[in-house]
């Protein structure tokens, strides 16, 4: 198995990089150990999450805190885990000099520009989104909006997601709103059920959340002009889907200086 048989070593000349996993014990930290162990060219050494201490999960127990990625040598560690927690190791990561890439959602502007300031001597990726074909619907939209005049965003995932809207949808309005600011009016006089036109985000887009069993997560972005609409749909059937972006993230983070916002520049889109 490759992480005993190479240890931390040589493979081909190329050392290992050594990763730890925040939130192993969650639905998308566990699939990410199960990547990181199965990549020749990483090695799992450690894993946290504070309820599931002493689990064993890809040949590495849980810890319940950050002094185990420390001890184990960590290179970079993986945040698949809530807002709170994840600022908390963010700000232990960057103390630590560790490279960060981050799964986790719900960042403020002011958790940004503070996160800005703290990775001066590590990197940090930070995608609302791992799966290629997400980072494309954002991009498409972007590409798409200056050429309509109203666009909505509905989004569905899973029904134990606890952020609404998803990163994804803040994401893909900022960035719609950044490619064209005026957009027509909301027609609406009488709202009459709350929310019914969902949450207005970024250039007052709006965006609807579905919570569904049975769902991963999807996405669709509507845009509309005279006597034409245009829909980008993408649909994530597996949580397989972004561990390709992770494992792609992770080996290529040092050479991105700073806090690094969407997948995009390690794809050279
Ligand atoms: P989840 O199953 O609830 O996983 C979160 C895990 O983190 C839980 O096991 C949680 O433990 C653990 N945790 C809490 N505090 C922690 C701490 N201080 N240190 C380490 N671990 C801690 O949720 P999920 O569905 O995997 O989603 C996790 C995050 O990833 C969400 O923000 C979601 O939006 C995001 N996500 C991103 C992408 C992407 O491509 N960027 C894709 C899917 C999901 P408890 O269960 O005990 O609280």
């Amino acid at each position: 198995e490759a992480g005993t048989m190479h240890g931390a070593q040589t493979l081909k000349g190329k050392r290992h990089m050594k990763v730890a996993v925040f939130g192993a014990g969650g639905r998308m930290g566990a699939e990410v150990c199960r990547s990181v162990r199965a990549d020749v060219a990483l090695e799992l050494v450690a894993a946290v999450d504070p309820f599931r201490v002493g689990v064993e999960v890809e040949g590495v127990v849980i810890a319940g805190d950050t002094s185990a990625v420390l001890a184990a040598g960590s290179e970079v560690a993986i945040d698949f885990t809530t807002h709170d927690a994840c600022m908390g190791n963010l700000r232990w990561c960057s103390a630590n000099s560790i490279h960060a890439i981050v799964g986790t959602t719900g960042f403020s502007a002011t958790d940004i520009e503070e996160l800005r300031g703290l990775f001066t001597k590590s990197n940090c990726l930070i995608a609302s989104n791992f799966a290629i074909g997400a980072v494309l619907m954002m991009r498409f939209a972007e590409i798409a909006a200056p050429f309509f005049e109203t666009a909505e965003i509905i989004e569905y995932h899973h029904d134990a997601k606890i952020d609404a809207p998803s990163g994804t949808a803040m994401s893909t309005v900022a960035r719609m709103a950044a490619a064209k600011d005026s957009w027509a009016p909301d027609p609406t006089k009488i709202e009459q059920l709350p929310g019914a036109r969902g949450g207005k985000g970024a250039a007052d887009i709006r965006v609807h959340s579905v919570r569904m069993r049975g769902v991963v997560a999807n996405q669709e972005v509507i845009l509309g002009t005279t006597g034409q609409t245009l829909v980008i749909r993408h649909d994530t059937t597996d949580r397989t889907s972004f561990m390709p972006g992770v494992m792609l993230a992770v080996k290529r983070i040092a050479d991105f200086p700073g806090v690094t916002i969407g997948l995009d520049s390690f794809l050279n889109l």
